[in-house]
Formats: structure tokens, sequence, C-alpha cells
């Protein structure tokens, strides 16, 4: 292969080739690299080292990047950008075993339950970002943002297709269940995506109103029930009871019946035959 004589031609060779495997970043850092070889800094195993994870590195980071764009996520937030201590009710633990991705295995519902501002879509995006870097496929929507793409594609005659779009994805986060009334027919359309989602894929849900307020929120006791059924059936319910983070530097300016939260607490499971009760992250799966 080689003829060993001519280091200038193994060079222009080298070179080639990482042109030809695409390899950009590995011929970026090539000269510096060999330089470090040459002022005996690095040998030459070091050497193939670095331009295999500058490359590789280069890559995950252009990948992850994509992904955040596919997903919407617009705001990249992290569970090491969380100030855990300021959320003394959230369980650290809990948060940091969902990181593990296992109920995106299991296909569970996550639903992370709170008063505005205790941090329930940046735990969500959180969430998101480690499936993204896990190489999972991620969806971010509010939730009137999806029943608007479903009643848009239900006038064009392409629901199908839009509910297919959305089940694709491994995980789909709908944030802001509760903040804005739905839509007369939005909750049939959400249900009809649920539906198709139900055991199929992982959904992380955020809310500021309880599991017994979404007849309210659906605006129809019998869609509310039905997509309950569905969404607690393999279901982790994170409740956050705390103050806002966005206010926490005016606590003072906010009123004490604001500040002192009320409980958000979840309903009894609907009644369904031979299901499991609500699992807590960390429990045995069952069976
Ligand atoms: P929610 O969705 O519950 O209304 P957000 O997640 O949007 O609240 O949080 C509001 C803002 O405060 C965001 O910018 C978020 O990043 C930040 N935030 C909330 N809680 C925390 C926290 N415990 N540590 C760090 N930042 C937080
Ligand atoms: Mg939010």
């Amino acid at each position: 292969m080689t003829d060993g004589l001519d280091p200038a031609t193994t060079l222009e060779r080298i070179r080639r080739n990482l042109v030809g495997l695409k390899m950009a970043r590995a011929l970026e850092v090539l000269d510096q690299t060999l330089r470090r070889i040459e002022q005996g800094q690095i040998g030459a195993v070091d050497a193939i080292d670095v331009l295999l994870s500058e490359e590789l590195t280069l890559r995950q980071n252009r990948r992850v990047k994509m992904a955040m764009m596919t997903a919407r996520i617009t705001s990249v937030k992290t569970l090491a950008g969380f100030d855990f201590a300021f959320q003394p009710s959230l369980d650290r633990n809990r948060i940091l075993a969902l990181a593990g991705l296992n109920f995106i295995e299991r296909r569970e519902a996550v639903h992370l339950l709170g008063p505005p501002g205790t941090g329930k879509s940046h735990l969500a995006v959180a969430l998101g970002v480690e499936a993204i870097k896990a190489g999972r496929s991620v969806y971010f929507a509010t939730l009137a943002d999806i029943i608007a793409s479903l009643a848009k594609a239900e006038r064009e005659g392409s629901l199908r297709e839009r509910i297919r779009f959305l089940s694709a994805f491994a995980l789909l986060i709908v944030d802001e269940i509760g903040y804005l009334p739905v839509v007369p027919g939005g909750g049939n359309l959400f249900f009809q995506l649920v539906n198709a989602r139900y055991e199929r894929g992982a959904m992380i849900l955020t809310s500021n109103r309880g599991f017994a307020e979404w007849g309210e929120v659906f605006g129809d006791p019998v869609v509310a029930t039905a997509l309950l059924d569905r969404l607690l059936h393999h279901a982790v319910v994170v409740q956050i009871e705390g103050s806002s983070y966005r206010l926490r530097q005016h606590a003072e300016l906010v009123p004490e019946h604001v500040r002192s939260k009320a409980l958000i607490t979840p309903p009894p499971a609907p009644k369904r035959r031979g299901r499991p009760p609500l699992r807590r992250e960390g429990d045995p799966a069952p069976a």
C-alpha cells in the first residue's frame, strides 16, 4: 500500500483520504497534530486518538444540533442548569432516574405537574435533550400548537399523515396543558394522537392543572376521561409544589394566596380491568 519512502507523498495521501472519508475536522487538526508529534509532545497512538476523537465529537455535536431543530427545541435547558435546591418538593433522584430514559423504552407517559414557573418546561426540555443525546427522536410542542396542527391537517384532509408523523417520534413532549382553553373539537383530535401513540411511544406532558380539571381543560369530560385512561395507564407522575423561579426575586410582590400553592392532587386512576396501578420511576417495571 504505502511505499514508505516519501513522507510528503504519504501525507498527501492521508489528506486525500480524509477528504474522501469526509473527515473535515480530522483534516483541520492534522497539521497541528503532526507538529505535536514532531515536537515529541504526543506519540503516534495519541495522534490517531486525537484525530478520531475530534472528528467524532464534531459529528455528534452536529447530529445533536440537527435533532434539536427537528424536535423544535429552541431554548436549550439542561438538568445541570436546574437548581434543585430552589425546588425542595422535587425529588432530584427521581428526575435523574428519568434521565436514564427507561421510560422511553417502556413507552410511558411522564406527567410534570405544578404551578407556573416551577420548572416544568425546563425539566421536560432537559429530558428531551438527554433523549436526543442518546440518539432518540424527540418532538416538542405546546398542546395548543399540536391541536392547531391537527386541526389544520384535518381541514386539508391529511389528518392521518399528521398523526403518523407525530407518532413516529420516540418521545413526544406536550407542554402547557391547561393554560389555554382547548378549541372545540381539539380534545377529540388530541385523543386520536394519544391513542395512536398509546403503548407505542413515550410522552412527557406538563400541566398547571390537576387531572380532575381535565374535563374543564378539554371542554369535554368524556374525551378527558378517555385521554386520562391512556395517559395514566403506564405513567409516572411528578408533582412540583413550590414557588415560581421567574418570580424568585420578587416574592414580596406576589400575593400570599398565590405564593402558597394549592396542591394539585391526581385523582385515582380510571378503572379499567386488568390495569396496573400508577408506578413511580424506579419501581420495577410491570411484567
Ligand atoms: P413552568 O414551565 O413550570 O411554568 P419553566 O420551566 O418555564 O416553568 O421555568 C421558568 C423559567 O425559570 C425558565 O427560564 C427556567 O429555565 C427557569 N427555572 C425554573 N425553575 C428553575 C430551577 N429550579 N433552576 C433553574 N432555573 C429554573
Ligand atoms: Mg412552561
